[in-house]
């Protein structure tokens, strides 16, 4: 056993007691989940994710394709484009947004 394998060994081992002292809870809950930066099974159920369509620029979602229209492009970013060319969000607020 080598040097980086007892630091890999002392890493998962502080891992594990921290996860004793303080369990990674859900990205919107309290529920505790196996890692951190994970939803709990029932927040992931509700989790809606970006997906086609959206506006070409900022990536808000359109309630069906006509609405980005020939440039696809959502009102906000046809009225003040903004200085990146593409961005996107992988998941919706919903207490945000509802489509
Ligand atoms: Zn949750
Ligand atoms: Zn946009």
């Amino acid at each position: 056993m080598g040097a980086t394998d007892i630091a890999a060994g002392l890493r998962q081992a502080g891992r594990v007691a921290l996860d004793l002292l303080l369990p990674p809870h859900c990205l919107t809950c309290d529920a505790v989940v196996d890692a951190p930066g994970r939803f709990c099974v029932s927040c992931f159920r509700h989790t809606n994710f970006v997906t086609a369509p959206c506006c070409d620029r900022c990536g808000l979602p359109f309630a069906h394709a006509a609405e980005g229209g020939a440039h696809g492009l959502c009102a906000a970013c046809l009225r003040h484009p903004p200085p990146w060319r593409r961005a996107r969000a992988a998941l919706l607020y919903l207490s945000l947004i509802h489509i």
